[in-house]
């Protein structure tokens, strides 16, 4: 096999300019894109002889540049927020109806949208963190305090009480389902809760509920908050996963009760989520099994989703909306949050004397309505900070720098 020295490779100069007319040849071939892209961007009769000539010498890139805009076009279409009118949300509405009723065994996706009534901004939305976030805007902090369940939340809580809906299953962090009311063993918060702090080093693990946002110095794969644990001393750390982490923790993300709750479910509604992260746990879904044996799918978002084609229905309207139509549906009253209920203050871990200013973020406000400057070191409610750490912060870009490496 052995070849004559010098027969088939090439010298030194001889590669170089090998080199250098690959170059040539693909830049020629860039500004031959650009030029049929200029042209094709003229109104057809506007077209002088030679552009016509260069289109259709250049059939193949002008072939390209269809398709670019195919696909752009999908995509825009993906992002746009779609209302169904108020007669076919009615419609709509009462077939969920049926199958809420008929359900031996509903459980409740939800994502970003069922909180951005309570003035919590979704990720993907036109107004969404992660678009803000994108066009070099900040978010502000101040919302997120005072926040407080929605309607959809506390109709959730509701279809729990009645025994209609077994399990919720939440990709938000913003500890909204559990300030509804909404038990513990009945809610998997899947990407953690930034109410709740733990020490991992105790065992079993020892839980802090705080009233304020415990995650402002953290971020991806950085979790301790910089507070101490009572009983043996050590960091505590948030709980929020961020894109690009496993979540281990046994609560309050609950997979065990997500994953049982998803293998005993007939009916799955799905509120205010892209799905664009939950498809991907693969449990939630039942995919292994046959098509006819899998839960039924009713997805509510005014953007696709990558379900929808799986989905029984889909319904394009705002949670707060579908879920109050679906009260009516059902008879029920629809049910108002009352701080006096809200368990997140029996549940909190008041902060020790030293720990009072080990955090800047607005106390959310107690539940006589009274806004006490003392336990609110941060304070100036009229001038929040921008969030900057935290639960959606820097982690969040992080995980969208990292997904642009890859793409
Ligand atoms: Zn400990």
């Amino acid at each position: 096999m052995a070849e004559e020295p010098g027969v088939g490779i090439p010298s030194r100069a001889e590669r170089k300019a090998s080199e250098k007319a690959k170059i040539l040849q693909r830049e020629s071939e860039r500004n031959i894109f650009k030029l049929v892209g200029r042209v094709l961007k003229k109104p057809e009769d506007e077209r002088t002889e030679e552009e016509a000539a260069i289109l259709l010498l250049h059939r193949d890139t002008v072939d390209e540049h269809c398709k670019r805009q195919v696909r752009r076009n999908v995509l825009k279409r993906k992002q746009e927020e779609v209302f169904d009118d108020a007669d076919e949300l009615k419609n709509k509405v009462r077939q969920l109806a049926v199958a809420v009723k008929q359900a031996n065994h509903l459980v409740v996706y939800t994502g970003a949208g069922i909180s951005t009534a309570a003035s919590i901004p979704d990720y993907r939305g036109p107004n969404g963190v992660w678009t803000q976030l994108q066009k070099g805007r900040t978010v502000s902090s101040s919302d997120l305090s005072k926040a407080k369940p929605t309607l959809t939340h506390m109709c959730i809580r509701m279809l729990h009480k009645q025994n209609m809906v077994k399990h919720v299953v939440s990709q938000n962090c913003d500890g909204l389902h559990l300030r509804s009311g909404l038990p513990r063993n009945a809610l998997s918060e899947l990407h953690g809760n930034m109410f709740i702090e733990v020490c991992t080093f105790c065992s079993p693990v020892k839980e802090y509920v705080r009233l304020f946002d415990v995650t402002e110095r953290t971020t991806l794969h950085r979790h301790g908050t910089g507070r101490r644990c009572d009983h043996c001393g050590s960091e505590l750390r948030d709980t929020i996963v961020h894109f690009g982490e496993r979540g281990t923790l046994e609560q309050p993300l609950n997979w065990k009760g997500a994953a049982e709750a998803a293998k005993m479910a007939d009916v799955i509604l799905c509120l205010g989520s892209s799905l664009k992260v939950l498809k991907k746990y693969a449990c939630l879904w039942c995919m292994n099994r046959p098509v006819g044996k899998r839960p039924k799918l009713y997805i509510v978002n005014l953007q696709w989703t990558p379900k929808d084609d799986l989905a029984v229905l889909k319904i394009h309207g705002k949670c707060d909306d579908v879920m109050s139509l679906l009260m009516k549906e059902l008879n029920f009253q629809i049910p108002v949050y009352d701080r006096m209920e809200d368990p997140i203050y029996s549940l909190a871990t008041p902060l020790r004397p030293e720990e009072v200013n080990s955090h800047t973020r607005e106390v959310i406000a107690p539940p006589d309505g009274r806004l006490d400057c003392s336990i609110n070191p941060g304070g100036q409610a009229e001038e929040a900070p921008a969030v900057e750490g935290g639960w959606f912060g820097r982690g969040y870009s992080k995980g969208r720098k990292k997904k642009k490496k890859t793409a």
